[in-house]
Parts: C-alpha cells; sequence; structure tokens
C-alpha cells in the first residue's frame, strides 16, 4: 500500500474498492443473494510501463439454489502517460465513455467521481474466479 502511495499520490483507496465492488456486481449480474463480504489489496506488481494492483474479494450468491463462498482475483492496472507529448485518452474507468474535459471531475454519463483519472489510466485488465 505504501508503495502504491509512493508511485500514485493521487490513488485513492476507498474509491478503487467502490470501482473494485462496481466490477464484480457487473461480472456476477443476475446471480441471486449477490454479496461482498470484503476487499482486501493482495499484490502489486511493478513492471516498467504498467503497474497493477492485485485485489482480492470475498463474496458469496446463490448458485441452484444454494448459498455459495466465492473468491475472485481482480488485476487493477495503471499505465504510466507516454512520454511523446501526444495527448493521452482518457475514458471514464466505470461507463468506459470518453472525456471531453481533463478538469471534469464527475463522469457527464454515468456520474461516476472522476478524481483519480486524471494522471493515469486505471482499469480492469482481468477478473477471475478463484478456484
Ligand atoms: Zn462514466
Amino acid at each position: 500500500m505504501l508503495q502504491i502511495l509512493k508511485d500514485f499520490p493521487d490513488f485513492n483507496p476507498s474509491l478503487a474498492e467502490t470501482y473494485v465492488k462496481e466490477k464484480l456486481a457487473q461480472v456476477c449480474a443476475g446471480k441471486l443473494g449477490f454479496r461482498v463480504h470484503n476487499v482486501v489489496i493482495s499484490g502489486y506488481d511493478r513492471a516498467r510501463t504498467e503497474k497493477t494492483v492485485v485485489y482480492q474479494a470475498a463474496l458469496e450468491y446463490r448458485e441452484k439454489g444454494v448459498l455459495r463462498q466465492k473468491r475472485y482475483c481482480l488485476r487493477y492496472a495503471s499505465l504510466l502517460p507516454d512520454d511523446s507529448g501526444a495527448a493521452l485518452a482518457l475514458n471514464c474507468p466505470n461507463c468506459g465513455a470518453p472525456l471531453s474535459d481533463a478538469g471534469e471531475t464527475v463522469c457527464t454519463y454515468c456520474g461516476s467521481p472522476l478524481v483519480q483519472v486524471m494522471k493515469h489510466t486505471w482499469r480492469f485488465t482481468e477478473v477471475f474466479e478463484k478456484l
């Protein structure tokens, strides 16, 4: 966590956790009794061009009438802005809508807060169930 904040002073853990929960709700759409117990950061990969925060989530939902406990892994990656000077294409991390103005603090399409997307573009690169 300290290393993440060192690399990304504007990283907002509680906001990121909100995105993780929203992503899980998307992945588990249609599951009955879906509920997230907790979300924790389980790792941090520092590659040269892409840094990835690894989240682990414990959740439950019903499968054929039986309540199942599940573990999910999510990889949340930040691409560093390139040095070419080209304008970085920014998209809303929630709905993917393009952001017209870098000064926007709320997505005009879905209303998601856009605190941390200004400097780095974060996105989920992988979401999978841990067996
Ligand atoms: Zn949006």
